[in-house]
């Protein structure tokens, strides 16, 4: 029996995945948000979960280090998607990745008078793109968490980071002037397992489809 390894992070991914893996027949031995245990087995002796950083899921299975993973679209977006077949949207997780300023900022104003914009994020390649297909001047500001704090601080301009509800914008007095990506959540599988483990493979594939239909 091949054994097969699902690379998924704790939260939000873990929380929204746990129905879909309950109706795909997998029960984790271990809930990865109180255990600490990085690698949990399952009611299945083949298949282990790998619990990783959110951002850390497609480098894993991009090198094998699991075979399937379930990542958001904006940390796929912003890996590249190198080695990694995205064969599945599970339709989970769902928000949009956004451009937030100060309310108050002339965001508009900014961007046609063509000044160079102070964007933090910790999605430097997805800004990156977005502005240079929009032909404006960007100052990355690499961060890894709490984004709002910088145009309150005067360390940015503008922001890109999620949002699902838009109360941690509200809350912060910034608004969303952009999108640039709807997000959710997709199955993702190694190239290489997939021609060696097809057999094994293919049929969770399936089975998630058909959970996330
Ligand atoms: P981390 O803070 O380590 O990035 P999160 O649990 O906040 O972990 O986010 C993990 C994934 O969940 C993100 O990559 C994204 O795909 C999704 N996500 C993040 N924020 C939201 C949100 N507000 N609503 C729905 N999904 C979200
Ligand atoms: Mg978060």
């Amino acid at each position: 029996m091949a054994s097969i390894s699902i690379a998924l992070s704790k939260g939000r991914i873990f929380d929204e995945t746990a129905p879909l893996l309950a109706r795909v027949g997998i029960r984790p031995k271990a809930n990865p948000d109180s255990s600490r245990k990085l690698v949990i087995a399952t009611n299945r002796r083949d298949l282990r979960l790998i619990v990783v950083r959110a951002s850390d899921t497609p480098t894993y299975v991009q090198h094998g280090g699991a075979d399937l993973g379930i990542a958001g679209r904006d940390v796929l977006v912003e890996h590249g998607g190198d080695g990694l077949y995205q064969p599945v949207d599970l339709g989970i997780a769902r928000c949009r990745m956004v451009v937030a300023v100060r309310k108050g900022f002339d965001y508009a104003g900014a961007v046609s008078q063509g000044a160079r914009l102070r964007v933090a994020t910790k999605y430097v390649n997805t800004t990156r793109e977005h502005f240079a297909a929009k032909g404006v001047h960007v100052d990355l500001i690499r961060l890894y968490g709490s984004m709002e704090l910088a145009p309150l601080t005067g360390l940015a301009d503008a922001i890109v980071d999620l949002v699902a509800s838009g109360r941690t914008l509200r809350e912060n007095g910034l608004v969303a002037v952009e999108e640039i990506l709807p997000v959710s959540a997709r199955l993702i599988v190694n190239q290489a397992a997939l021609k060696t483990k097809r057999g094994a493979l293919q049929p969770l594939i399936d089975a998630f489809a058909e959970a996330a239909a």
